[in-house]
């Protein structure tokens, strides 16, 4: 079994990988913290009450971006949300309303396809994945569904996804690929529940289980406390705003 051949979404992750000083080797710690410190784009978690759009992606006249990620879905899902957007936004695509389907289904969009494959190298990159597997010793059961499972929940992706992964980097051939796919979803509950203590305990992951929403971006934070200073907002409206939201996860949380 071979690695495939880099795909140009996979191929511009590593680039943002590197303008964004990640290393290729680790999973992302706090996609939020890259997205807002080091991509300066901010980004909004609300629900919006209908699961067929996974997020949004605004651009501004003046080159200011903005997204927004459905809360309604799981923080694996505004994960993967959140990093094809980003690849929207490093691939010069155009703004959109993200449907669900293009993310999570078979799409043919040509920037959508690319932005998924930006998403998968950003959150599992090739190189973490071998090293991963090399550390864990477990290059020989990369075929076995609890090495798929615990590498979905170390790097915060979807069970398929960390399957698909493992396909290429050439871990895994074609049959296995399929027929991990089928035990890892007929399992999915005991296989979580086994690997639970890896699971990825991101601001996302936060979030969710706090049930914190609507998230909204560090910036507006800012703003807010500049407003009050300035008189412009009384106590009781700032602490509308700023209410309940936690802190980002300091930087060095990401590698
Ligand atoms: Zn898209």
């Amino acid at each position: 079994m071979s690695a495939r051949p880099l795909h140009p979404g996979e191929r511009a992750a590593r680039r943002a990988r590197e303008h964004w000083g990640l290393a290729q080797t680790q999973p992302v710690r706090d996609l939020l913290e890259v997205a807002e410190d080091r991509e300066q784009v901010p980004v909004l978690i609300e629900r919006f009450d209908n699961d067929r759009i996974a997020g949004v992606l605004l651009k501004h006249g003046s080159g200011e971006s903005f997204v927004a990620v459905n809360a309604d879905h799981n923080p694996v899902r505004q994960r993967f949300t959140l990093a094809h957007e980003l690849g929207h936004l490093c691939m010069g695509h155009q703004p959109r309303v993200e449907l669900s389907s293009d993310l999570f289904g078979a799409t043919r969009d040509p920037q959508e396809v690319e932005a998924n494959y930006f998403a998968a190298e950003l959150l599992a990159p090739r190189a973490a994945i071998t090293g991963w597997l090399e550390n864990q010793e477990l290059i020989a059961d990369a075929a076995a569904p609890d090495t798929a499972a615990r590498l979905a929940l170390e790097f915060g992706i979807a069970f398929p996804a960390a399957v698909y992964r493992l396909e290429r980097v050439g871990a895994i051939g074609p049959t296995a690929k399929q027929r991990l796919i089928d035990e890892l979803s007929n399992r999915a509950a005991t296989l979580v529940g086994r690997h639970a203590p890896h699971r990825l305990r991101d601001t996302i992951q936060t979030l969710a289980e706090d049930d914190r929403y609507p998230r909204v971006p560090k910036r507006t934070l800012l703003y807010a406390s500049e407003a009050r200073a300035a008189d412009l907002l009384d106590e009781q409206e700032y602490e509308a705003i700023v209410a309940e939201q936690p802190a980002v996860n300091s930087a060095d949380w990401v590698s």
